[in-house]
């Protein structure tokens, strides 16, 4: 550590760890993370360079020798990227969504279940039917044309905003997040809100080589793959 502390910098790590804490969707790993990137990023301590802000130093950090905890902190991230969730969206037991006559739906438990995209919002909604054999057909119909619709829309369907995960870079400002997410998940793509999060740098590192993502110059944050073994 050769970097000297501002009062302003200590305050901000003060407030940050506190934060941190006080959050309800950062327990756990999470925390643990969460309390070391503060440390990095507002102290500097590690300071950025060669992996030393990278998966496996924060595994060595929070889990010493153990083999898996480069693994675990991966997946503790992994469970944090900002993304849309249906089931959060739909909180409850799935009900039998066929029309009655003399009421809106049916409300019967249950066989088949699952959720159907609003094409207007982009989000989903319960699409589940009971056992009666009309109540089947019915979904069978709805289905077949919203497979239409939704082919006919393509591109226009909206991307439904993340409800879930994000907890982190609420509180951790000064890293790339998602350069990140999408070294954690390449099939990771930024919800319709929050979609702007830029800079800072990270490298991905793969069988131990870095590979720059992007400047070089700026704080960087590494991906190290495998850990069980
Ligand atoms: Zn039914």
């Amino acid at each position: 550590m050769t970097t000297e502390r501002s009062f302003s910098d200590l305050r901000l790590y003060d407030k940050t760890c506190a934060a941190l804490i006080a959050d309800p969707d950062i327990t756990g790993d999470l925390l643990l993370i969460g309390l070391w990137l503060a440390r990095a990023t507002v102290l500097n301590d590690p300071e950025p360079g060669e992996g030393r802000w990278s998966t496996k130093a924060i595994a060595a950090a929070v889990y010493g020798r153990r083999q898996s905890g480069t693994f675990l902190i991966r997946e503790a991230l992994r469970k944090d990227l900002p993304r849309y969730d249906p089931f959060n969206d739909n909180p409850g037991e799935a009900q039998c969504g066929a029309p009655m006559p003399r009421a809106p739906f049916c409300r019967r438990s249950v066989t088949i279940s699952g959720f159907r995209t609003d094409p207007d919002t982009g989000r989903m909604v319960p699409f589940a039917v009971c056992g009666r054999k009309d109540h089947q057909q019915w979904w069978r119909e709805q289905d077949r044309e919203q497979r239409a619709l939704l082919a006919e829309l393509g591109d226009r369907v909206p991307k439904p905003p993340a409800n879930t995960g994000g907890a982190l870079q609420r509180h951790i400002r000064r890293i790339g997040w998602a350069k990140f997410y999408k070294l954690l998940d390449t099939r990771w793509e930024p919800p319709a809100e929050g979609a702007s999060t830029r800079k800072p740098t990270l490298t991905v590192v793969t069988n131990d080589e870095f590979e720059p993502v992007e400047d070089a110059a700026r704080p960087v944050l590494t991906v190290h793959e495998g850990g069980w073994r």
